[in-house]
């Protein structure tokens, strides 16, 4: 995790009926080669779909659960869920197609399902009007005014997912609405398993908050399982890898007191991201000279 002043960081779920352009838009922000594409089955937890990082925010798409269910699979249950990762993003963006004026109303009453949810959040909503380049740029405004009537959207957002029209624009109004952060994920290198990455630096964030200076820096986080299990718990076993004893004593603290702590405090903010209940099992270890050790450099992710 890099802390850096100014920097931004955040939560994004993108969310439309199929065949707006929901994958198209990803691909088109984050890259091709970038975007995660997961081909397991979708569970009731959010999984990272992609991310984007630029010189001053990091982006982190999220695949919200039951998004992409027709109504008649959303129960009761299935609807709290929804609204809890809902509250838990930063931003969500709502993708629909651009229409003629003779077909707003009937596109309109199609994404009511997800505007009546909507409602519920209270995130801000960007109304993304993808396929621009199939209407004449005329009919934008109207269409505009007339979801603008069903509910009050931060941001309207025209674009063509597929040209690269105006996708950069939507990044940039995006980062606007992100609170400041840490860059979660390295720049370039991309790990293939950014659950396990996120996991391992909300961690170490909660390390950070509770420990003096000298032992975060010498600290290494290594999600050693990752399991979801029936009922929605996410099963979780770490380990912490100092360089030091007195390190590993710090860590632990009084009667365990510390590491307790800071897998109270983790767990819950891993809950909030992945909207799911978790298991957190936390170890610290003393390996001397991990920070040398290239092969458990990799295993983490780090490289
Ligand atoms: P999803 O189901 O919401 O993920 O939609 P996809 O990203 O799979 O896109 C559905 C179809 O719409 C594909 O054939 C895309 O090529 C097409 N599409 C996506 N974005 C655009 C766009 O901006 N313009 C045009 N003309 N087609 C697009
Ligand atoms: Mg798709």
């Amino acid at each position: 995790m890099v802390c850096m002043s100014g920097f931004k960081s955040g939560f994004v779920a993108i969310v439309g009926r199929p065949n707006v352009g929901k994958s198209t838009l990803l691909n088109a922000v984050v890259g091709e080669k970038i975007a995660i594409v997961s081909t397991k089955p979708q569970t009731t937890r959010s999984r990272i779909t992609g991310i984007k990082t630029t010189a001053d925010a990091q982006l982190i798409f999220m695949d919200t659960p039951g998004m992409m269910r027709p109504r008649s699979a959303l129960n009761r249950h299935m609807v709290q869920i929804v609204h809890e990762a809902y509250q838990h993003v930063d931003v969500i963006l709502l993708v629909t197609e651009g229409k003629g004026a003779d077909q707003i109303e009937a596109q309109i009453e199609k994404d009511n399902l997800l505007l009546e949810h909507l409602k519920e959040a209270h995130t801000p909503v960007f109304l993304v009007i993808n396929k621009v380049d199939l209407i004449d740029k005329r009919q934008i405004l109207p269409m505009i005014e007339a979801y603008q009537a069903r509910y009050l959207f931060a941001e309207y957002v025209p674009l063509s997912a597929l040209k690269r029209v105006n996708v950069d624009e939507l990044v940039q109004t995006t980062i606007k609405y992100l609170p400041e952060g840490p860059r979660y994920f390295p720049t370039d290198q991309l790990t293939d398993q950014p659950e396990r990455f996120l996991i391992a630096e909300l961690i170490r964030e909660q390390i950070f908050t509770r420990t003096e200076q000298e032992v975060p820096y010498q600290t290494a986080v290594f999600v050693e399982q990752l399991e979801d299990t029936e009922n929605r718990l996410l099963r979780v076993e770490a380990t912490i890898f100092v360089e030091r004893d007195s390190q590993k004593g710090i860590l632990i603290g009084k009667h365990g007191s510390r590491l307790k702590q800071i897998g109270q405090l983790a767990r819950q903010e891993i809950e909030r991201r992945l909207h799911t209940r978790v298991y957190l099992g936390l170890w610290v270890k003393v390996r001397r000279d991990w920070s040398e050790n290239e092969q458990l450099i990799r295993d983490m992710g780090y490289v």
